[in-house]
């Protein structure tokens, strides 16, 4: 059952909006059931725990303590066009995520803020080769990481909240670590983590020193998504997909590069975006970090909105919510607003993300189908109702 092409009966129903003139609010939008697939541990955190983390490790390389200001001293201008910029706020939060009590607490309340954003299951990546400087093994940076996402997940249980979140290991591109990394990702799979992922520029840094780890991962029937198609361009995307046999893309926005529009505005795909697309491959696509990093001009030419429409498998992610100053929520509402989606848009961005999710097939068929859907179905109606009164559902236009 798959709902992306656009010219299928099943799809067109979904594209029809319930009511067209009823935008979705961020409001609305906090209380949809969401799912996130890209979103970074050491990227999330809350500026008041790197405040005092920061002063519990004796960094003092913060621009300022004050948590507020420090919060928009992440967020970057727009457009920065700079990637390496852009990443020079990991250094801070990396340098604080060094102890098993600061990634157990970091982890904890990420799920706490997920939850509160209405997200009701999540992937989130985190790559343990980077919080081993003060001595912590790499299983120890793994354990700490399940254990704050378990105590996460008890304490919004106990709030009435309910929310999955798994972890991704991540291995950086520029490093030789990552056969290490994915036999980490396998061993503890029964135990909180999802997958396998690689990071890191693009540029410079080709995936075939990876291979060896994606190969593992293939041969232990595990999941993989790997960076690819962030700031560089096919040839990064095709490694990914036909090198590595990546399930999923970690942005993977530059297949835009393999689709041409006429002059009549007739959309012509070449190979590798048909494959894409065809083939069902999943995009994480984190539409606001595109813009900071410089891959994409601005929110309003993110090609989210093409994809879409295309019927692509895409997803709507935040990459980095502390540097990017988004959450799931205001990031969608963001998109909503610039494309104009309606609740049928959102419905089927959180249902292709759940779809992709590197979980068993029952547990995405349950949220899917006893979480997701009648969660949407329920907030379109009310917006229905609020939008003609109660003698019935508003008729389109
Ligand atoms: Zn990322």
């Amino acid at each position: 059952m798959d709902q992306g092409g656009l010219s299928r009966p099943a799809a067109r129903r979904w594209a029809e909006p319930v009511v067209q003139n009823a935008a979705p609010s961020l409001d609305q939008i906090r209380r949809a059931p969401k799912v996130l697939l890209h979103d970074h541990l050491d990227g999330g955190l809350r500026p008041e725990t790197l405040v005092e983390l920061a002063a519990a490790a004796g960094y003092r390389g913060l621009p300022t303590v004050d948590p507020a200001e420090l919060g928009r001293s992440f967020v970057a201008k727009e457009p920065r066009l700079d990637l390496v910029r852009y990443l020079e706020g990991f250094a801070h939060t990396v340098a604080v995520m060094q102890t098993a009590e600061a990634l157990e607490r970091v982890a904890r309340e990420c799920v706490a803020d997920l939850a509160e954003d209405g997200v009701v299951y999540a992937e989130v990546r985190f790559a343990p080769e980077l919080h081993t400087e003060d001595g912590l093994g790499l299983e120890a940076v793994v354990e700490a990481v399940l254990a704050g996402f378990a105590n996460g997940m008890a304490q919004a249980r106990d709030t009435g909240r309910r929310i999955v979140v798994r972890a991704l290991l991540t291995a950086m591109r520029t490093a030789a670590r990552s056969l290490e990394i994915a036999r980490m990702a396998v061993r503890y799979r029964d135990a909180g983590v999802a997958g396998f992922d690689v990071a890191g520029p693009e540029a410079g840094y080709p995936l075939v020193p990876h291979m060896e780890a994606f190969s593992l991962v293939k041969q232990e029937n595990f999941h993989a998504t790997v960076h690819a198609g962030e700031a560089f361009g096919l040839p990064s995307i095709w490694q990914a997909l036909q090198l590595c046999g990546a399930e999923r893309l970690g942005h993977g926005v530059r297949i835009l590069d393999d689709i041409t529009v006429g002059n009549d505005g007739a959309v012509r795909l070449g190979r590798l975006a048909s494959y894409v697309r065809d083939g069902r491959v999943p995009l994480e696509l984190c539409p606001s970090s595109n813009v900071h990093t410089g891959a994409v001009r601005n929110l309003a030419e993110h090609p989210i909105g093409m994809l879409r429409r295309l019927g692509f498998r895409a997803t709507i992610n935040t990459d980095n919510r502390l540097m990017s100053g988004v959450s799931l929520s205001s990031e969608t509402a963001r998109c909503a607003e610039v494309f104009g989606w309606a609740w049928a848009d959102l419905r089927w961005l959180s249902i292709n993300a759940m779809k992709s999710a590197f979980c068993d097939f029952d547990e995405r068929l349950a949220l899917i189908n006893g979480v997701i859907k009648p969660g949407y179905d329920a907030l379109a109606a009310q917006a229905a109702f609020r939008v003609s009164g109660p003698g019935g559902p508003a008729k389109p236009d």
